[in-house]
């Protein structure tokens, strides 16, 4: 196994050093795959192809300030594929790995670093965010030696390097003027948090007296509460109090504060006395059951019920739904859904196929990933019941915590049982 491991890791290695001098970064993904696809090994070991390899780990991160040029290290249990983006703000490295490491503070031309989801399941993405522009001078694994493990390295320099340009430090000296770079982006996510209803809108009633619009503010302080003690996440609510604010104007909320995740809170509430448990919704143009439907139509009425015009908001969902065709957001709605059921704590009780989704007004921000979380049934006595106490509520603040730090870092903590 671990000669294997060298073969593979010198050959990407070399692939990786020729990209260095294309430095158009996600072409050594495609290189590197190649390589290894033409490694006798790889062919000759068919049983262990079929298994899916670990994810890479990263074990640590730096940043090291050489004066003309700035480093960003990362040791890796193993080989990975990544590849570089263009930020506005920086550079964003996708790596095809998990975070174990602290993220280092800011040194030389980086001004901050974070870490995203990235475009596919098991892949993260580190944003650095850069004092100005910079160019990738050097961006490969280098394969394990002397005992060290393989190291993801890239090299920035100050400057902005033209469009498909060749990153070489001697082709680049030639290229425009460093300036300034545009407004700074804040690097921590940012949740926004929505309760449900508030004000005219009490939502639904508890059996044992109660509203939904009091059980989802006080559950959305807790969890921003939890939230913002991690020091890992900017938070913001649609509502801090008792106020009424239109579902249209919920989602562009979100967008305004420039949400990485919207989690909308809400409770439910039906005629049969025997349905409890909680499910999480996506936003979709049809609806997972008929169940799933009524329930989008009655937490769509909210606007109806102080008397807003939803022939014009139900134009607005059916046009933002076909701007959905990118289907990013949808996607990265779904992981953190699926990341919230494996995150919850098992104390709290859950609705049979609590994954659904249907056309909620709530959930229609076009680029922002949203969630719709039905805590349990209102009309549910021990539910009810559950959703009004202290502990039941920090039991599922720090459930979705887990799943809001498994979306970011891929390091999801498990419940304490
Ligand atoms: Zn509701």
């Amino acid at each position: 196994m671990p000669q294997k491991e060298a073969i593979r890791g010198r050959v990407t290695g070399l692939a990786s050093r020729a990209c260095a001098l294309l430095a158009a970064a996600w072409l050594c993904l495609a290189m590197a795959s190649a390589a290894m696809a033409q490694t006798p090994v790889q062919t000759a070991s068919v049983a262990s192809a079929r298994v899916m390899p670990e994810p890479a780990r990263i074990g640590a991160a730096r940043l090291g300030d050489h004066g003309d040029k700035t480093r960003f290290v990362l040791e890796l249990s193993r080989d990975a594929p990544f590849s570089i983006l263009p930020d506005a703000n920086g550079v964003v490295v996708e790596m095809e790995a998990a975070l174990d490491a602290a993220l280092p503070a800011a040194k030389g031309l980086v001004r901050a670093v974070a870490v995203r989801p990235g475009m596919k399941a098991g892949h993260l993405r580190l944003v650095l965010s850069t004092t100005g522009p910079v160019r990738v001078l050097l961006a490969e694994v280098i394969p394990p030696r002397d005992g060290m493990p393989p190291r993801f390295v890239m090299d920035l320099a100050a400057g902005r390097a033209g469009r498909g340009a060749v990153l070489t430090p001697a082709s680049v000296s030639t290229m425009n003027p460093p300036v300034p770079a545009e407004k700074p982006k804040p690097t921590l996510p940012m949740i926004v948090i929505d309760p449900g209803h508030g004000g005219q809108d009490p939502g639904a009633i508890a059996v044992g007296g109660g509203y939904e619009k009091d059980i989802t503010l006080a559950m959305a302080k807790e969890l921003r509460r939890q939230l913002l003690a991690t020091g890992r996440y900017r938070v913001a609510l649609t509502r801090d109090s008792d106020t009424y604010i239109p579902l249209r104007d919920r989602p562009g909320i979100a967008r305004a504060k420039g949400a990485d995740l919207f989690i909308s809170l809400h409770a439910d509430s039906i005629t049969s006395k025997q349905v409890r448990g909680l499910s999480v919704y996506t936003l979709s143009d049809k609806a997972s059951d008929r169940e799933a439907e009524m329930l989008a139509q009655r937490e769509n009425q909210s606007d109806a019920i102080v008397g807003l015009d939803l022939s014009v908001q139900s134009a607005d969902i059916a046009s933002i739904l076909i701007g959905m065709s990118q289907r990013d957001a949808l996607n990265r709605s779904r992981r953190f859904a699926s990341l919230l059921l494996k995150n919850l704590d098992p104390k709290i009780a859950v609705l049979p196929g609590p994954m659904r989704s249907a056309g909620f007004a709530v959930l229609t921000a076009p680029d922002v990933p949203a969630v719709l979380v039905e805590m349990g049934y209102l009309s549910h006595s021990q539910d009810a019941k559950l959703l009004g106490s202290d502990a039941h509520r920090k039991r599922m603040a720090g459930s979705l915590l887990r799943a809001v730090d498994g979306y970011f870092t891929g390091n999801a903590v498990p419940p304490r049982s």
